[in-house]
């Protein structure tokens, strides 16, 4: 099918516009509705397709998922991310996608997505450890810092990805109905099929393309 809205890539200048903090500028598009109250659904729209078959990871690398961390206030400014710890989010992200699928379908999610966003959830120490050495005596501290920000980025967005499944919102989660679109949305009313304003235009256009080459079929 010929497309006929323009592509639009993901346009930081946009989400700069919405939020005028000093933070840096969140990357991709703006944000899916429910995606502003649970990180989880930011999460498990940040691998965006485009049409004409582009696609932008937000956490393809160690680079860009280290400024998805920062500009959610998952990590600190000064993180350095490793590409395990990008691979880890990624990993992440994908049992989040199967279990918000499984919700929709109103099916039992598999096994091995429930079991990682568990793991995730209980991986992070919630307080500094004990360590003991003789220069020292016995003290507290971080087992190992990069370790311990991704682990307890991980833990956040799996206990937000537990909230999300068991609120009430869960009951209106949907997948965008623009093609190729991936996100998911938390429907603000019953008839809301897109995930944006971006989305929602271009089937329109495409059905008015349709119309209108249908009419000069017939
Ligand atoms: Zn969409």
């Amino acid at each position: 099918m010929k497309e006929t809205a323009p592509v639009d890539p993901a346009d930081p200048a946009a989400d700069r516009a919405a939020d005028p903090a000093a933070r840096p500028a969140r990357s991709g598009p703006p944000l899916a509705p429910g995606a502003e109250r649970y990180l989880a659904l930011d999460l498990a729209n940040s691998d965006l397709a485009f049409p004409g078959g582009r696609d932008v990871d937000l956490l393809g690398t160690p680079e860009s998922a280290r400024e998805w961390l920062i500009t959610r206030e998952l990590a600190p400014a000064e993180t350095v991310l490793y590409d395990v710890c990008a691979g880890r989010l990624r990993a992440l992200r994908d049992a989040v996608r199967a279990l918000l699928s499984a919700r929709v379908e109103d099916v039992v999610a598999p096994a091995d997505a429930v079991r990682a966003v568990n793991d995730a959830l209980t991986g992070a120490p919630s307080a500094a450890l004990l360590h003991w050495d003789d220069v020292r005596g016995p003290y507290r501290a971080q087992a190992h810092p990069i370790d311990q920000i991704v682990n307890h980025a991980i833990a956040v967005l799996a206990a937000d990805a537990a909230d999300l499944l068991t609120a009430p919102d869960a009951a209106r989660l949907t997948p965008c109905g623009a093609t190729p679109c991936r996100r998911f949305l938390v429907r603000t009313h019953a008839s809301r099929q897109w995930c944006s304003t971006r989305c929602g235009d271009r089937v329109r256009a495409a059905r008015a393309y349709a119309r209108r080459t249908q009419g000069k079929a017939d």
